[in-house]
């Protein structure tokens, strides 16, 4: 059962930020972005929307920014193409909906809602998903909306590389992601990227996979980041949310075991974002930088992106 709680709003632009690649002027205009989706997914909240609208209003505006590797700034695959991939779920009643693979969707977690909302299904991807927007009135956009110059040329880059060594070099470059907690206690997570740089074979990640990249119940929600194969073997988000659930763990323990111990155990790397319904939440990462930020039960934002002490 839920109780009215203070709102908070966590959000993520993803795991891959590497300090040498970050210009005062691109973090000055990243920070800037992070503020404004803050601000306008905690507006949600404070005039007593669900926790739903919030994570997708934030999330909708990281897609539209440039910056991050979700919507607009997508990375590309080996073929030179944008495949998306996003999820969203309800922590109250457990509702979830996922798209993978899309490729004209300009706002993959609305379509991700979408599906959680207006089919009877969980999951939908590639063209079926992308018949399921047109069926419902889904506007599509033409794939050349997600060329981005810096993304094309993390490509070239990528496939030189690759030619180089004669192996793949994809590598984990972003996603963004959001979890809130609404006035009525609700919980709710959601997750969207553009998957890894130089992807192939239809390689769908752990983003649009329900208790991988994004899962929410009734006592915690998770958005992951990172290297995403290993988030789908560690079902990481899930296994935050059990060990918050059945142990009672709190959701900073919880997380930091999953982020900074099974997966990179396993090899990975990476990081999340996690909330509890008390409002106390965590934002781990392994890797060098995570673009991150919050408004907490205070009130008090924050926005960070490489480890503070
Ligand atoms: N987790 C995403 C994926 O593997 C990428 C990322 O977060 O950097 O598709």
């Amino acid at each position: 059962m839920s109780r009215a709680a203070i709102p908070v709003l966590v959000i993520h632009g993803g795991a891959g930020v590497i300090a040498k690649d970050l210009s005062p002027e691109k973090e000055k205009a990243i920070r800037a972005d992070l503020k404004q989706a803050l601000e306008a997914g905690y507006a949600v909240l404070k005039s007593g929307g669900s926790s739903l609208d919030a994570v997708s209003k934030a999330i909708v505006l990281m897609e539209d920014s440039p910056y991050f590797n979700a919507g607009k700034g997508a990375v590309f695959n080996h073929d030179g193409k944008n495949e998306l991939d996003a999820s969203i779920m309800d922590g109250a009643s457990l509702r979830a909906g996922s798209v993978a693979n899309v490729h004209k969707v300009k706002n993959p977690i609305l379509r991700a809602r979408a599906v959680m909302e207006k089919s009877p299904h969980v999951m939908l991807v590639g063209d079926g998903a992308e018949a399921f927007a047109q069926s419902i009135d889904m506007p599509l956009v033409d794939p050349k909306y997600f060329y981005t110059e810096e993304r094309w040329q993390q490509l070239q880059q990528a496939l030189k590389e690759e030619a180089e060594k004669e192996k793949s070099t994809a590598s984990p470059h972003g996603t963004v992601g959001a979890v809130a907690l609404d006035a009525a206690g609700h919980l709710a997570a959601g997750t969207s990227t553009g998957g890894m740089t130089n992807k192939r074979y239809g390689r769908v990640g752990d983003s649009p996979i329900i208790g991988a990249g994004t899962y929410a119940n009734a006592k915690c929600a998770v958005s992951a980041t990172g290297w995403g194969e290993f988030y789908i073997r560690t079902v990481a988000a899930h296994d935050i949310c059990a060990r918050v659930e059945y142990k009672s763990e709190p959701v900073a323990q919880a997380a930091n075991d999953v982020v900074m111990s099974a997966v990179p155990k396993l090899g990975g790397d990476g990081g999340v974002i996690a909330l509890d319904a008390d409002g106390n939440f965590a934002t781990p990462f392994n890797t060098e930088g995570m673009f991150r930020g919050w408004i907490d039960k205070e009130g008090k934002m924050h926005i960070a992106v490489f480890v503070e002490k």
